[in-house]
């Protein structure tokens, strides 16, 4: 009996080799350059000054889609970390709630105040 063998590939995190029946495909959009066709070595090397640069020059960018595998074990820490950032994200939307009432039962007050007023006999 022989063993079964799978393909193998690069997880885009950790740069593991894992099988690939054991990682995760994902799509990304990256970019791939700028209308002026120069990909600039420094933006390579992660210069973000020139990021921004060109950003602001509005240079017309193109993007293109790019299949990535994932690890198990990086699959693993994204998801924690995806429900981190929900949680902290539910957290900020419940404390902007809870400034936001006074100011929405002010106003609904005037509002009834308003149509009191508005209706009221003469
Ligand atoms: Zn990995």
């Amino acid at each position: 009996m022989s063993k079964k063998r799978y393909a193998t590939c690069t997880c885009e995190y950790c740069y593991a080799i894992v099988p690939k029946n054991e990682a995760f495909e994902d799509i990304v959009t990256e970019e791939s350059g700028t209308s002026s066709g120069s990909s600039s070595p420094r933006y390579i090397m992660g210069d973000f000054s020139n990021y921004y640069r060109s950003q602001r020059t509005y240079e017309r960018t193109f993007y293109r889609n790019r299949k990535i595998w994932i690890c198990l074990d990086c699959m693993n820490k994204l998801n924690e970390q995806q429900i981190y950032e929900d949680m902290m994200r539910e957290k900020e939307y419940e404390k902007f709630k809870s400034n936001m009432k006074p100011f929405v039962v002010f106003f609904s007050a005037c509002v009834i105040l308003f149509l009191i007023l508005l209706l009221a006999p003469k």
